[in-house]
């Protein structure tokens, strides 16, 4: 069975984290989300006092930071100098931080060299914003999850409700927004399609029916609809 490589790129938001774990577990792939290495190195640079302004300083820090992400079934274990900060890298704080960082070039270099050494071997479904553009040019299949600001923003609240306390839905619209913003318009790398993605907004769609779309072109790829056997699983 073929290795494949599958990439999720998209805005803040729009259902890439969802997507790529179910299509993980049903096609046994290794779900990688870069999102989280980006956050990790935040994390340092702010515990640091490195303003994620300075690019010098940053690509200094980068040369004594080591990040791993170990896919589980919920979502990735993020390691940053061997210990976890999983529950740390999501607050509003280190997420601004996070888009911050991943506009200097020396910090995106360092980050999609990591990537692409992840996702060598194939048989993984990594997502993020530069994924089918810069990480994996030759990605088998490329997908731009896309939905409207307030549905986007809608969702995150939805999310954070289960998970953080005290957060408005205004104070996330507000976030996603200047995200965005600096995603999209940032010299290196911004994010947008790769030319041969395949571009699903799901502003008016639910998960099943984004989910049943992408996993019956992943399984035409792969030229069956039985799942992958999951590397390193019994
Ligand atoms: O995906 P997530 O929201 O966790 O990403 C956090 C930030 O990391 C994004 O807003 C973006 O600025 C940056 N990022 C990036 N390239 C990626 C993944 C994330 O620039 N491949």
């Amino acid at each position: 069975m073929r290795r494949l490589i599958v990439a999720i790129d998209g805005p803040a938001g729009a259902g890439k984290s969802t997507v790529a774990r179910h299509l993980a577990a049903h096609f046994g792939l290794l779900n990688l989300e870069t999102g989280a290495m980006y956050r990790a190195f935040a994390l340092k640079a702010l515990a640091e006092k490195v303003d994620p302004a300075d690019a010098s300083g940053l690509e200094r820090l980068s040369a004594s930071t080591h990040i791993e992400l170990e896919p589980t079934p919920s979502g990735n274990r993020v390691m940053l100098d061997g210990a976890d900060v999983t529950g740390s890298i999501r607050d509003v704080e280190v997420t601004q931080a996070a888009s911050q960082v991943s506009v200097h070039p020396a910090i995106r270099a360092w980050m999609v060299g990591l990537q692409q050494q992840m996702g060598s071997h194939g048989g993984v479904v990594m997502e993020g914003r530069d994924i089918g553009t810069v990480v994996f040019p030759d990605a088998d299949l490329k997908f731009f999850l896309d939905a409207s600001p307030e549905a986007r923003s809608q969702r995150r609240y939805e999310q954070a409700g289960a998970d953080t306390s005290g957060v408005t839905q205004t104070v996330i619209s507000k976030e996603l927004r200047e995200r965005d913003e600096r995603d999209r318009n940032r010299a290196e790398s911004p994010l947008r399609p790769a030319s041969d993605a395949i571009v699903i907004d799901s502003t008016r769609m639910d998960l099943e029916e984004v989910l049943s779309h992408i996993e019956s072109l992943v399984a035409e790829k792969l030229g069956t609809t039985a799942p992958q056997a999951a590397p390193g699983a019994p």
